[in-house]
């Protein structure tokens, strides 16, 4: 018999130990890698890599080795200590070995039957999570995702699916002006139109304006429309602030609306005190976003949605007839192809168990207790500096910023200027991951320090080289004056 793909035991071995080694150096050498990459631009990595699906075969080695000589150095190092932008991918060796054997062993996860070890693995999971956030573990459920978007727009059809059955004209959602884009993207995918969306501003510390939502409410009522869902934010991407939770839930309660709260950045933040008494309010949602790959140290990908009752799921993406379910088996047999959108799916529980299992909680709480600390002291000692202004203060280990040195009298324009240009050249420097965002209508610098390895020294370093760069470019600005 003629055997397509498989390789022999020894091959099999000698091609996965290279591997392995190299994942490991890897990651043995994080630091004294460049966590940008090198070339940029489409031109040039079409030189690398545009050719035609080669018909031939090629020696397997050599196509690792094109890999790791192309695609590595071409590509960012989210888990550089350095990287301190968007959200990033601190993950960890333990999870980064359980995906690899999630991969090798390709157990599907879609049904019980097929696989009960995988949907036990993320029932017990998801119970971890559920006890972590104070959802009820009998009646309440949940389901992993490929990540917080997929976990927001399987969290809002369900939504709509309790609130509004099949009738949605009348509908209407309510977000705050911070809410992650990932919100508007489900909000479109569901179909809904312009006139059904509200977003409402948010305050100077961007937090939703509760009285501005109980209005929009009240108007929208008065016009014989349908509230029936908000997102709060617990931990925008932003500044890493939390919505009050607690009038939040109130109001919803108060109104039947369904609340949504998106802890796709934030969630992780639960397994410090600190971050915990932050969340007040969450166990009060009826549905919760989170996000492993971010703060609970996963590699992509992984997020998480949690749910009140697991009915709801259930009742909005099984698509078998009702009558059918108990001849389908133990109704705690969960079949995960009933509790969101993919049929086929990896098993993501498993990094996730391991990681836990060997690390033990107490090591996550440790290294986010830290993230917390770590950025809190970064605030301090950017407090204390002549050139930098701090913009939004340490929050769920995010801060904001920007250079603008007291005595040079600079003009809202040359900040945002000097502010832009201090990121292009950290970036061109290769040494650093440093964007801004707009906060404001002001440019500032953003950090997001919810990677363990980063150090005070690191980050004082980057400063330096701020500053420096900031010295250049004011230089410049005089000469052109
Ligand atoms: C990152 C993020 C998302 C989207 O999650 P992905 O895993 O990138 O799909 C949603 N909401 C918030 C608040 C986020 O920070």
């Amino acid at each position: 018999m003629e055997n397509y793909f498989d390789l022999s035991l020894e091959e099999m071995k000698s091609y996965g130990y290279k591997i392995v080694d190299l994942i490991a150096e890897h990651w043995d050498t994080m630091r004294e890698k460049k966590p940008v990459a090198e070339a940029s631009n489409r031109k040039d990595l079409d030189q690398i890599f545009l050719q035609e699906a080669p018909e031939k075969a090629s020696n397997a080695n050599d196509v690792l080795n094109f890999v790791m000589e192309n695609i590595v150095p071409n590509s960012t190092v989210v888990s550089h200590p350095k990287f301190y932008s968007f959200v990033p991918g601190p993950s960890n060796y333990i999870s980064t070995m359980a995906d690899s054997l999630a991969t090798g062993l390709n157990i599907f996860s879609g049904g019980w039957i097929a696989s009960p070890a995988a949907a036990e693995l993320e029932i017990v999971t998801v119970n971890w999570l559920l006890n972590m956030f104070n959802f009820p573990v009998k009646e309440g459920g949940g389901i992993f995702t490929s990540g917080g978007s997929m976990a927001n727009l399987t969290a809002l059809v369900t939504a709509r699916r309790i609130k509004c059955g099949d009738d949605f004209s009348k509908a209407v959602i309510y977000l705050s002006d911070q809410a992650h884009s990932s919100n508007i993207k489900a909000i479109k995918v569901l179909g809904f139109k312009k006139e059904q969306i509200r977003i409402i501003p948010t305050d100077f510390e961007f937090r939703i304006g509760i009285n501005k939502l109980k209005n929009a409410i009240a108007k929208d009522k008065l016009e014989g429309l349908q509230p029936f869902c908000f997102i709060a934010n617990a931990g925008t991407t932003n500044t890493g602030t939390v919505d009050p939770l607690n009038e939040i839930a109130d109001i919803c309660e108060k109104e039947n609306i369904w609340m949504h709260v998106d802890g796709a950045y934030g969630g992780g933040a639960i397994l410090s005190k600190k971050g915990k008494r932050m969340l007040t309010g969450i166990e009060r949602a009826d549905s919760l976003t989170v996000d492993p790959h971010k703060w609970f140290f996963q590699p992509y990908e992984i997020g998480g949605l949690l749910v009140k009752d697991a009915s709801w799921l259930s009742s909005t993406f099984s698509e078998k007839p009702e009558y059918l379910r108990d001849v389908e088996g133990n109704e705690s047999e969960i079949n995960f192809y009933d509790y969101g959108i993919q049929l086929t799916r990896r098993l993501r529980a498993l990094k996730f168990y391991m990681s836990i299992k060997t690390y033990g909680l107490e090591t996550f709480r440790k290294a986010v207790t830290y993230n917390i600390e770590l950025t809190e002291e970064v605030e301090e000692y950017l407090r204390k500096a002549k050139t930098w202004e701090v913009v939004s203060p340490a929050t769920l280990a995010i801060i904001n910023f920007r250079c603008n040195p007291i005595n040079e009298n600079l003009t809202e324009k040359q900040i945002d200027y000097l502010n832009q240009e201090i990121s292009k050249r950290v970036l061109a420097s290769r040494e650093a991951v440093f964007v801004t965002t707009i906060l404001n209508k002001q440019v500032v610098l953003r950090m997001c320090l919810i990677n363990p390895r980063t150090t005070i020294d690191d980050v004082k370093d980057t400063l330096n080289q701020c500053e420096k760069y900031a010295k250049e470019i004011l230089s410049e600005i005089k000469k052109e004056s």
